[in-house]
């Protein structure tokens, strides 16, 4: 039994959305690297690091903040020299300790020499796995997951970095895509249903993984293809990718939360453009639960391209009746509520010339604990609209993620506590409604919807359908083994 509650590591979170990227066979990989990692700073906006490798030597930076915060000068990019080099993003933890070894890539040195990961998702049984493992006398040095990786790669008999890795991730359950770096090659990998996106780009000759095709354009990198879920794919910086396939076979569940928010709109996500799908589910949501209004506004930034989709559909005018500012992080990126709140004002501002005594249909992708839609709708109705319609192009969301998606446990989340009638109540709207599951699966090309016995997409936060076990959240009775340690973070 799943209780949802549970989140594994809640005061000091083992998991986030995250970026990764790398590149092998570039004379400025670093450079390069800090790049893709900018690109991609929507997944993690904590911290960053980039470990680069000059054929004798690993180079590490990380900090925490943003990419072009740190990685701005001469200095730190001359100090990551080699042909190869992979980076990651992390996302806010919730708030407590920042602890400066969390930052990612991870570097140790095994018996193959040295070895950095960067890992995006989250692993189900990593708490039981690290028990194991201090038991058995390893020695933790973060309250990651993406650790528990390493000390099964250390412990492995394998003959080389590949095998070791391997023979970890067959004892890992959960979401991951990951790029690492040992014995001179960049090494990409996703897990078997392929939860996380992970692609695989060429500039010259050289080649580029990334979490998204965004990473690929910021540094004029060709997208070649998706890495496949459970694919492991070798590059070694001369010849052509080498692709292996180690784990059994278990079908295909992409994440859709990537289409309905997480991934850029101008990233090709699995074959798909990201803002031609959102653009669908506004036209789906419009077909499922049009209503007369005047104007479509969207919220800012995430529910635009769905507003401009629903506004097409339902032959209104799109209007973009509320401004956001820039300047501010996402609303969820500060952390505690005082501030999130206060995140919400900072950040969107109503238009009062194009709103006032109009019909508005307002358009977001989601609503998780509604502390934006409340906001938004009081806001629109002090700017003078008429009647206030919230839609949300994605199912509501009921149950928490566990595979790499910050989302709250489930006893905050909105629609896991009300009725949809409730939340309108709540949020203040005139009208609320949301895109139906097999709404959302038309939208992203499957024409006869969810395929309830095969689903085609990991859409557990909508459904509760949990692709993969979370063992650690089945067994009772773990101990915490979050670190001890409270660390003052420069
Ligand atoms: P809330 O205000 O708690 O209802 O959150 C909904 C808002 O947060 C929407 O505007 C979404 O675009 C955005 N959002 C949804 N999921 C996430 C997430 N995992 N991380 C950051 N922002 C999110």
């Amino acid at each position: 039994m799943i209780s949802d509650s549970f989140h594994p590591f809640d005061d000091d979170k083992l998991h986030e959305e995250c970026g990764v990227f790398g590149i092998i066979g570039a004379s400025d990989a670093a450079a390069h690297c800090a790049l893709g990692l900018h690109a991609l700073q929507h997944r993690g906006q904590e911290a960053a690091g980039i470990v680069s490798y000059d054929d004798i030597h690993y180079h590490q930076f990380s900090a925490f903040g943003k990419v072009g915060d740190s990685f701005n000068s001469e200095e730190v990019i001359k100090g990551l020299p080699g042909k190869t080099a992979i980076g990651h993003n992390r996302y806010s933890t919730s708030g407590k300790a920042r602890r400066a070894a969390n930052i990612q890539p991870l570097f140790a040195e095994v018996s193959f020499g040295g070895l950095a990961l960067a890992h995006n998702g989250n692993l189900t049984n990593a708490r039981l796995l690290k028990k194991q493992l201090v038991e058995e006398g390893s020695i933790f040095r973060t309250t990651m997951d993406t650790e528990v990786i390493i000390h099964l790669i250390a412990l492995s008999k394998g003959v080389d970095a590949v095998e070791c890795l391997v023979d970890a991730l067959k004892q890992v359950q959960g979401a991951y895509s990951m790029v690492v770096l040992a014995e001179g090659r960049m090494i990409g990998v996703r897990d078997p249903l392929g939860v996380r996106p992970l692609v695989l780009g060429r500039l010259g000759s050289s080649y580029v993984l990334a979490s998204e095709t965004c990473a690929l354009d910021i540094i004029g990198a060709r997208f070649e293809r998706d890495i496949q879920p459970g694919e492991l794919v070798i590059l070694d910086g001369e010849n052509p990718p080498q692709s292996l396939f180690p784990f059994v076979r278990t079908g295909q569940r992409f994440c859709v939360f990537e289409y309905v928010y997480f991934s850029r709109p101008d990233s090709q996500v699995e074959g798909r453009a990201v803002y031609e799908i959102r653009k669908a589910l506004g036209r789906e949501l419009a077909k499922e639960n049009g209503i007369a209004a005047d104007i479509v506004v969207p919220v800012p930034d995430s529910g635009v391209p769905s507003a401009i989709g629903y506004a097409e559909a339902a032959g209104l005018p799109f209007e973009l009746g509320i401004i956001r500012n820039h300047y501010v992080g996402r609303t969820f990126i500060e952390p505690g509520d005082q501030v999130r709140h206060l995140g919400v004002k900072l950040k969107h501002n109503a238009n009062p010339a194009v709103i006032k005594g109009k019909r508005v249909v307002l358009v977001d992708d989601s609503i998780v604990r509604g502390t934006t839609s409340k906001k938004i709708v009081q806001m629109v109705r002090d700017a003078g609209a008429m009647e206030v319609h919230m839609r949300i192009s994605s199912p509501p969301t009921t149950h928490s993620c566990f595979y790499g998606v910050d989302t709250p446990s489930q006893d905050q989340l909105l629609a896991h506590q009300m009725s949809i009638e409730e939340m309108r109540q709540f949020i203040g709207a005139d009208s609320l409604l949301f895109v139906s599951v097999d709404g959302m699966y038309r939208a992203t090309g499957e024409a006869s919807g969810r395929n309830a016995g095969a689903p085609q997409y990991c859409d557990a936060c909508f459904t509760g359908d949990y692709a993969i076990p979370v063992v650690d959240n089945e067994t009772d009775g773990l101990p915490l083994l979050d670190s001890v340690l409270v660390e003052t973070a420069s």
